[in-house]
């Protein structure tokens, strides 16, 4: 479960702080009140975990995901790059 850290937008707050931290699950909606003193407060961006951060995976996790990779060739051409594998009869 990601953790998400927040902070109040504005003043301060003796229940958590006036800055806090969550575990929430990814379904959960969005939190924009403190739970303890219902003050708007904002989602910070995490260094260890950002839902719209692109992790970038390798060739064969995205063939399986069903993405074609295109390798760059040389004079600039494109060529859909297929993981070498043992092709049965042969
Ligand atoms: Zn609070």
């Amino acid at each position: 479960m990601p953790l998400y850290e927040y902070e109040i937008c504005n003043g301060d707050c003796k229940a958590c702080g006036g800055r806090f931290t969550l575990h929430r699950p990814l379904t959960a909606a969005e939190l924009t009140q403190c739970p303890a003193c219902r003050k708007p407060v904002r989602k910070l961006i995490s260094a260890f975990f950002t839902p719209k951060t692109y992790r970038p995976f390798s060739i064969g996790q995205a063939n399986d995901a069903g993405f074609t990779i295109l390798k760059k060739e040389s004079k600039g051409e494109y060529s859909v790059h297929k993981p070498k594998r043992n092709a049965p009869g042969t």
